[in-house]
C-alpha cells in the first residue's frame, strides 16, 4: 500500500496568515504545510483520509484523478471542508462511498445540510454515506476503527493492517491503545510543544509513542511552533516528522 502525505498542518495552515516568525518565513519546503490528509492507493484503489480545507490544491499537485472512497476522522473544517471540492471527480466518476461515525455524520449533515436535502441540487457533493460502528472492508482492505478524544469530541482513528492513523487528539484511551500494539507504522497528532486541551503536544506524542513501540512513528497535524530541521535532529530513533507530499510503502 502507497500512503501520501497530502497534508501535515494543523488547522490554520503554516504560514499561518499574518505571522512572520520563523517556520511561516522559512524557505524549507517541509515547513510548508497545508491542512492534514492522508491518501492511501492499493492496487487500483485511491482512499482519502479527511477531505481538508486544502483538498483542491492537494488533488492538483499530484494529479488525483479519481478517489474511490473517503474515510472522515471527524467532523472538523479542517478536515472536512474539501468535500465540495471534490465534485469534479463525483461528477466524472459517480458518487464517492463515505465512512464516519454517527457522531461525525451529525457534524457533517450539519455543515453540508444542502448535500442531504430530499431533492437536492444536482450540483451538490454526490456521496453514500456509510455509518461505521466497528471493523468494515473497503476495497477487500480491512479498516479498523478506534475512538481517541479531542476534548470534548470522539474522533476516529484508523487501523489499517500495520498503519495507524491518529489524528486530532489529546487523549488515545486505554481501549484504543490495545488495538495499536505492534504497528510498523504509527502517524501521530503532534501539534505543538507546550500542551494544549484538544491536541497532543510532542511530549505526550513521544508518551504514547513509547508506550506503542510501532517500527516507525511519523508525527502529523504540525503548528508552526515545529521548524521542520531543528526539531527533527532532537527526536527519537524511530520518530520523524511528517511533511506533505511524504510517500510511505507499507505491506
Ligand atoms: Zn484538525
Ligand atoms: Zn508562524
Ligand atoms: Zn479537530
Amino acid at each position: 500500500m502507497k500512503v501520501t502525505f497530502l497534508g501535515t498542518g494543523t488547522s490554520v495552515g503554516v504560514p499561518t496568515v499574518g505571522c512572520g516568525c520563523n517556520t511561516c518565513l522559512s524557505t524549507d519546503p517541509r515547513d510548508n504545510r497545508l491542512r492534514t490528509s492522508l491518501l492511501l492507493e492499493k492496487g487500483e484503489h485511491r482512499i482519502l483520509i479527511d477531505a481538508s480545507t486544502d483538498f483542491r490544491q492537494q488533488a492538483l499537485r499530484i494529479g488525483l484523478d479519481r478517489i474511490d472512497a473517503i474515510l472522515f476522522t471527524h467532523a472538523h473544517a479542517d478536515h472536512c471542508f474539501g468535500l465540495d471540492d471534490a465534485r469534479p471527480i463525483m461528477f466524472r466518476n459517480g458518487a464517492i462511498p463515505c465512512y464516519a461515525t454517527d457522531v461525525t455524520w451529525d457534524g457533517l449533515r450539519r455543515v453540508y445540510s444542502y448535500v442531504f436535502e430530499p431533492a437536492p441540487y444536482p450540483g451538490v457533493p454526490r456521496i453514500v454515506p456509510h455509518t461505521i460502528d466497528g471493523p468494515f472492508v473497503v476495497f477487500s482492505t480491512e479498516v479498523e476503527p478506534l475512538t481517541v478524544i479531542h476534548g470534548l469530541l470522539q474522533v476516529t482513528a484508523y487501523r489499517i493492517g500495520g498503519l495507524a492513523y491518529v489524528t486530532d487528539c489529546n487523549l488515545i484511551p486505554d481501549e484504543a491503545c490495545s488495538r495499536l500494539e505492534g504497528l510498523d507504522t504509527l502517524i501521530i497528532d503532534a501539534l505543538r510543544f507546550k500542551p494544549h486541551p484538544t491536541h497532543l503536544c510532542l511530549d505526550d506524542s513521544l508518551g504514547y509513542i513509547e508506550r506503542l513501540k510501532p517500527r516507525r512513528a511519523l508525527l502529523t497535524h504540525i503548528s508552526h511552533d515545529i521548524k521542520h530541521e531543528e526539531t527533527s535532529e532532537r527526536l527519537p530513533a524511530g520518530v520523524e516528522l511528517a511533511y506533505d507530499g511524504l510517500q510511505l510503502e507499507i505491506d
